[in-house]
């Protein structure tokens, strides 16, 4: 039989990675987050004082960087250089690093391949930014997740309220930060985040999770 590669990108916030863990749930796949995988290295180049957008720093980084993933309790965790980094790339410190260190072509290249060598071998649902374009352009099927900044701030604000790490920011700080990460991640050189030309577009500013996944779900079939 062969390989099946589900390929879900959009903007921070849209609801794609709900949308991938339960279409790989229903469907039998196997989950690849590759946003954590850039912050895995974000998190690495903060820990070490290294400036996420110093491209000569960050490429001595590289070589002897490992990242994988391991399935604890059903739920895919991010390992970096063998630890379980899951814990610790979600704050707002590392959504920007991430930002930062995933603009620089080397580290791209590196993700990317990796990326490749899991879909080769196995049956994915991968969620990002360059799924469709870059990692996967020959994949049948290929997602636009999408909702407007405003939407998808108000879900980030009542997701940091919820985990306790809101701190002082307020609701304009957290859709400011979202405009930010869409202009980096929509105008850089380097696989910029838009739809693939044959991407089927789900706007989920009005729509719920379930709807969302009946949509991807009634194109694959
Ligand atoms: O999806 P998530 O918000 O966790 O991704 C963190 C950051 O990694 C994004 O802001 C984006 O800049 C970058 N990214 C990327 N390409 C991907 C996945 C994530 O550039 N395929």
């Amino acid at each position: 039989m062969s390989i099946i590669n589900i390929a879900i990108d959009g903007p921070a916030g849209a609801g794609k990675s709900t949308v991938a863990k339960r279409i790989a749930e229903i469907m039998h796949l196997t989950y690849v987050d590759t946003g954590a995988m850039y912050r895995a290295l974000g998190l690495k180049a903060v820990r070490n004082g290294i400036d996420p957008g110093d491209a000569e720093a960050v490429a001595t980084m590289l070589p002897d960087t490992t990242v994988t993933f391991i399935k604890i309790n059903g739920e895919q965790h991010v390992v970096l250089d063998g630890e379980d980094v899951n814990e610790f790339i979600r704050t707002e410190e590392i959504s920007h690093a991430a930002s930062v260190i995933s603009t620089l072509p080397e580290v791209r290249r590196k993700l990317v391949d990796l990326q490749r060598e899991i879909a080769r071998s196995t049956d994915t649902v991968m969620d990002g930014r360059d799924i469709g374009t870059v990692v996967l352009p020959n994949t049948p099927y290929k997602f636009y997740v999408t909702a407007s900044a405003e939407v998808r701030a108000k879900r980030r604000f009542v997701e940091y309220q919820k985990k306790g790490i809101l701190g002082d920011m307020t609701y304009e700080d957290v859709l400011n930060e979202v405009k930010a990460r869409d202009e980096r991640d929509m105008n850089r050189e380097f696989s910029p985040l838009r739809p693939a030309e044959n991407a089927v577009i789900i706007d989920t500013s009005e729509m719920s999770i379930d709807e969302a996944v009946d949509a991807v779900i009634e194109d694959i079939d």
